[in-house]
């Protein structure tokens, strides 16, 4: 049997997925194992790779992983090969296919070419999927007009779906690595970032989310072979420096421990992974700052709240550590100097203005640097995404193009556009139309001035004049329309984005992107306007923001009778050096040479709470405001991965957050 599988990406001027395919990468290297030497794999992410072997070696199998960034273009590919191979079987899998009644339905009216969609864990139902098709005569239309119940599996036959039993939960050690045997080999390449898996399931039942379902409760562990796997990727990878991790709940496992002491070995070996994306525990907070410790500054240490208002958790489900326990944490995590985020989801049930935004200062007083803020996507497989609370909560929800994900492709002669979208929410009971677009210009807001640590220095000094950075933080949002029309500008934008770029369902948003896919390739319409309008904010607006606010805080001591002369002096140079470091941040050759009359290192070293006698010098210093060696380097890979477009630049930001690690530093010219 010659088998294709592809977890495929679009591409643009940045992927839309870059990470290894592990899905499909699984599946094969546990068919392997269970049925050894009877079918030859061929693994792909890019499209033109997947066309030109289709156009060589047309397969026996062709397996698409199913996720919600690559359903459109793969149900494309599989139009073109049931037209010109018909003899081949186009099997689905993966999370992006509902499970209700009404999703099964309108999933295979829409996708009816598709001959078998695996639901739940695949590895071992493809195996089964096999064994019955070869019994067949690897003919599916002969297997599929008997209507038998295969293992997690759905098909159409007779005009209807066709569900099999479903199996018990895999044992992870049952799984080789993909790696191991070379399945992945042809993926270390500059672009992609390898991804492997360490635990799979979650102990929790949040409402909005996959692994929620009971299904996924039981957590499977793997410990064997992970050594072997890591150094066999550390000596490998070509791209850049980060690894991905599929777990669930990372550090919150004792066997967590053991695992982060394995990366750590291959970072003193190889020096990689540099960066490590992964959602660390929900409890045991203690473990996951032990382990952040251990990664040497690779591991950001989440806090995912989703929300603060306890209504809104009952609604999901789910329950957060207490918020002083969150404020412990948090600190905690400072100490040891590893990056610290929460997210929040807006538009859950019970959500509204005043819940929303007591989430925002819940997060940010709890000294998290980065606050990731999602809107709710109506995701299949998930409690809340049924009809019952769609009724109950007044849900109200538009169909959006995902980030950069579609595009023109060529398979055997043919052209064909591809577009994925997602259903995000709009509107629910407590949470009309308007107020969800004035949070989600709060969320801005945040991004800007709080993520990244781009107003560090700001924030410091609030907190040493015994100002809340959060009431700082909305001071300028109330006023946010009123200072530069470039400012003014950028949030009309977003604002209107909230109504532009949404359609009210799958089907229109295909028809619309398939008539004007020259407009949209050549504007930003199919980008993320909150990445698009924080990239806007950094790198176009930066200079005057950082004005603003020292103006701000300027006005705020005024108001309160505490801006004297020495005061005015310290601002005046803050704002100075906080300009220096930023400014112009891709030139990284770029670097200054000014003096200061403040000890810059101290105002540094204290996070900038620090008053102006305790930082005035006796003498001004000349100092050089420069890049180090490796914050160059580290920017010189970020140009590499993400060129200097507004949408790639916009990318860089929201995924490598620890902006202010990239900032200039000061030193004394001797
Ligand atoms: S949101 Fe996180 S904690 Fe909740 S079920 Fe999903 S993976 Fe588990």
């Amino acid at each position: 049997m010659l088998i294709y599988l592809a977890d495929l990406t679009h591409r643009g001027l940045v992927l839309s997925s870059n990470v290894f395919p592990l899905s499909i990468g699984l599946v094969a290297a546990y068919f392997e194992k269970k049925r050894p030497k009877t079918a030859e794999f061929e693994l792909f992410k890019y499209p033109e790779d997947l066309s030109a072997r289709l156009e060589m070696r047309p397969p026996d199998i062709v397996g698409f992983a199913n996720y919600s960034w690559n359903l459109g273009i793969s149900y494309e590919y599989t139009k073109i090969i049931k037209d010109l191979w018909p003899e081949t079987t186009v099997v689905f899998g993966g999370p992006n296919y509902g499970l209700t009644e009404e999703e099964v339905s309108q999933f295979w009216k829409t996708y009816p070419l598709i001959d078998f969609h695996i639901v739940r864990e695949g590895e071992e139902a493809f195996v089964q999927l096999l064994d019955a098709l070869a019994a067949s005569g690897m003919d599916a239309t002969a297997l599929k007009a008997q209507a038998k119940g295969l293992p997690n599996c759905h098909y159409l036959a007779e005009d209807r779906v066709i569900t099999g039993p479903m199996l018990p939960r895999l044992s992870l050690p049952e799984i080789p690595s993909p790696y191991l045997s070379g399945l992945m080999d042809k993926f270390f390449d500059e672009n992609l970032g390898p991804m492997i898996h360490t635990t799979r399931g979650c102990p929790f039942q949040c409402g909005f989310c996959t692994e929620g379902a009971s299904y996924y409760n039981e957590v499977g562990q793997r410990n064997e072979g992970l050594r072997e796997e890591l150094h066999y990727i550390a000596r490998r990878v070509r791209g850049p420096k980060d690894l991905y991790i599929t777990d669930a709940n990372f550090g919150m496992f004792k066997q967590d421990h053991d695992k982060a002491q394995l990366i750590a070995e291959c970072q003193k070996e190889y020096g990689y992974p540099k960066y490590i994306h992964v959602s660390t525990g929900k409890n045991q907070k203690e473990r996951v700052i032990e382990i952040a410790k251990m990664l040497d500054g690779a591991l950001s240490m989440a806090a995912s709240l989703q929300s603060t208002d306890p209504a809104v958790l009952k609604n999901v489900s789910r329950s957060n550590i207490s918020l002083p326990k969150l404020a412990e944490v948090g600190l905690q995590a400072n100490k040891v100097d590893t990056g610290t985020y929460s997210e929040l989801i807006l538009g859950l049930p019970g959500d509204s203005i005043a819940a929303h935004f007591r989430s925002l200062r819940d997060t940010v007083e709890a000294n998290f640097d980065n606050i990731r803020m999602y809107q709710l996507i109506m995701l299949p497989q998930t409690e809340l995404n049924t009809p019952e609370n769609r009724r109950r909560f007044l849900m109200r929800s538009k169909h959006r193009i995902m980030p950069r994900s579609f595009g023109r492709y060529r398979l055997a002669g043919r052209d064909f556009v591809a577009v994925e979208s997602e259903e995000i929410l709009v509107e629910n009971s407590t949470l009309p139309f308007d107020d969800y677009v004035t949070c989600r210009e709060m969320d801005l807001t945040v991004e800007i001035l709080h993520n990244g640590k781009v107003y560090s220095e700001l924030q410091g000094l609030c907190k040493s004049y015994g100002l809340s950075w959060f009431d700082f933080i909305l001071r300028f949002f109330e006023r946010r329309r009123t200072y530069t029309l470039e400012l003014r500008t950028m949030y009309d934008e977003f604002k209107t984005s909230h109504s532009a770029r949404l359609w009210n369902s799958r089907q229109e948003l295909e028809e619309s992107v398939g008539r004007d896919i020259d407009m949209i390739l050549g504007d930003d319409r199919g980008t993320n306007e909150m990445s698009m309008a924080k990239a806007t904010a950094f790198f176009q607006l930066f200079d005057q923001i950082n004005t603003i606010l020292f103006d701000e805080l300027a006005f705020l001591l005024d108001e309160q009778n505490r801006l004297d002369e020495a005061t005015k002096v310290f601002l005046t140079e803050c704002r100075r050096f906080s300009h220096l470091r930023k400014t112009d941040l891709i030139h990284y050759e770029t670097e200054f040479v000014e003096a200061f009359s403040f000890d810059l290192a101290k105002l540094e070293a204290t996070h900038f709470e620090a008053s102006p006698e305790e930082a005035k010098l006796a003498q001004p210093r000349r100092y050089t405001v420069t890049h180090l060696p490796p914050q160059r380097k580290q920017l010189s890979s970020y140009m590499k991965e993400f060129g200097n477009s507004r949408d790639g630049l916009g990318k860089m930001l929201m995924r490598y957050p620890h902006l202010h690690r990239v900032f200039r530093r000061a030193h004394v010219v001797q």
